[in-house]
C-alpha cells in the first residue's frame, strides 16, 4: 500500500472563525499523513485571495497543498499570474478545471473555455513544473451530450497532460469501476482517484447532488429521508454506507482515495479509522 494516495479537499471560508475551523480539521487530518490537501477556487476568481492564503498556510507548514483553478470567466493574463505566484510559493500539484460560473457572472472575460485548454496553458508556461490533476465524472458530467462524448472530453486533458484524475463522488462503485475499464480501453492510464463524499446531512447532500449529477441511490435517498432531523442516526448510516463503499473501493485496488471534507475532520476519519484494510 506504499503507493496509496490519500488527499482531503477543502473550500475556503469568508469568516475568521471558518478559517480558524479549516485549520483546526486540517491539523486533525494532518495526522493520517496525507500526501496533499487541496483547496479549491470559486470560479470566476471569486474566492481567489483566500484560496491563496489557505493553500500557502497549509503549504508553509509542511504538508503539501494544491489548490484548484478553473479557467472560466478569467483572462489568460490572469491564470499566467496566479500560476507565476504558485510557482515562485513551492507548490507542487495544481487541480485544473473549467468551472462553473456562478449565475449572474459573465463569462465575458473568458479567454479559455474547457479545462483541456487550461492543461495546455499550464503545460506551455511551466513545462514540467507541476503535477496537473485533472476532474473526472463516472456517473457523466451533467452537461456531456452522452457517456462516450465525456470520455473523449476526459482523454483530451490526458491528451494534454494531466498526470492523475480526481472523480465526482458517487455512491455506486460499479459506475467507477466501469469508467476506469472504459478509460483504459481509450489507452488512458493515469490514476483516477475516487473522490469520497461523507454522509452527514441529506438535505444539502441532495441539493448538491442534483447540480453535479451525481446520483444518490434510492435505498440510500429513502434510508435518509426517513431519518428526517434525526441527524445522529443519519451520521451513523452514512459512516457504514461510505466506510463499506471505500473498503469495496480498496479491495479493486484503487490507486488512492479524495475525501470531499466539506471542512469538517470527524466524518473523515471515522471512515478512514473503519477500515479493516490496512
Ligand atoms: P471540462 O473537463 O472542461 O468539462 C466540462 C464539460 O464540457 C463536460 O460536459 C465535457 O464533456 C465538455 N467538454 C470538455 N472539453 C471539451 C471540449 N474540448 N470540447 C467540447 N466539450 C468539452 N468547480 C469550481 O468552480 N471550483 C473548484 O475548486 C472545483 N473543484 C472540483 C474538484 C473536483 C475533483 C471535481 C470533480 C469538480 C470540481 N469542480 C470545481 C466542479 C467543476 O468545475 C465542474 O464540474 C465543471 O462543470 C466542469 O469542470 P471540468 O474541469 O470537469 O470541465
Amino acid at each position: 500500500m506504499d503507493d496509496f494516495r490519500l488527499s482531503f479537499e477543502f473550500f475556503p471560508t469568508k469568516t475568521e472563525e471558518g478559517t480558524r475551523k479549516l485549520y483546526n480539521t486540517r491539523n486533525q487530518l494532518a495526522e493520517l499523513n496525507p500526501d496533499f490537501f487541496s483547496v479549491t477556487y470559486g470560479a470566476g476568481g471569486s474566492t481567489r485571495s483566500n484560496t491563496i492564503d489557505i493553500v500557502t498556510e497549509i503549504n508553509n507548514k509542511g504538508i503539501n497543498a494544491a489548490p484548484h483553478l478553473s479557467c472560466v470567466g478569467e483572462s489568460k493574463e490572469n491564470i499566467k499570474e496566479l500560476l507565476q505566484h504558485y510557482a515562485d510559493s513551492d507548490i507542487k500539484r495544481i487541480v485544473a478545471l473549467r468551472g462553473d460560473l456562478p449565475s449572474g457572472m459573465a463569462a465575458s472575460a473568458g479567454e479559455l473555455n474547457y479545462a483541456n485548454e487550461l492543461v495546455e496553458l499550464i503545460r506551455n508556461e511551466h513545462g514540467d513544473k507541476f503535477e496537473l490533476e485533472v476532474a473526472a465524472y463516472p456517473e457523466m458530467h451533467p452537461q456531456a451530450r452522452n457517456f462516450e462524448d465525456d470520455l473523449i472530453n476526459f482523454k483530451r486533458k490526458v491528451d494534454a497532460g494531466a498526470n492523475s484524475a480526481i472523480t465526482q463522488y458517487f455512491f455506486n462503485p460499479d459506475s467507477y469501476f466501469y469508467y476506469v475499464d472504459r478509460c483504459q480501453e481509450m489507452g488512458i492510464d493515469i490514476p483516477i482517484i475516487p473522490g469520497i463524499m461523507p454522509i452527514t446531512n441529506y438535505t444539502k447532500l441532495a441539493r448538491f447532488s442534483d447540480a453535479c449529477g451525481a446520483e444518490i441511490p434510492r435505498w440510500i435517498r429513502k434510508q435518509l429521508e426517513a431519518y428526517g432531523d434525526d441527524t445522529e442516526s443519519i451520521m451513523k448510516f452514512g459512516e457504514e454506507v461510505i466506510t463499506q463503499m471505500c473498503e469495496d473501493l480498496v479491495e479493486n485496488d484503487v490507486p488512492g482515495l479524495h475525501f470531499y471534507t466539506l471542512n469538517q475532520a470527524e466524518p473523515c476519519l471515522n471512515v478512514w479509522n473503519n477500515l479493516s484494510l490496512w
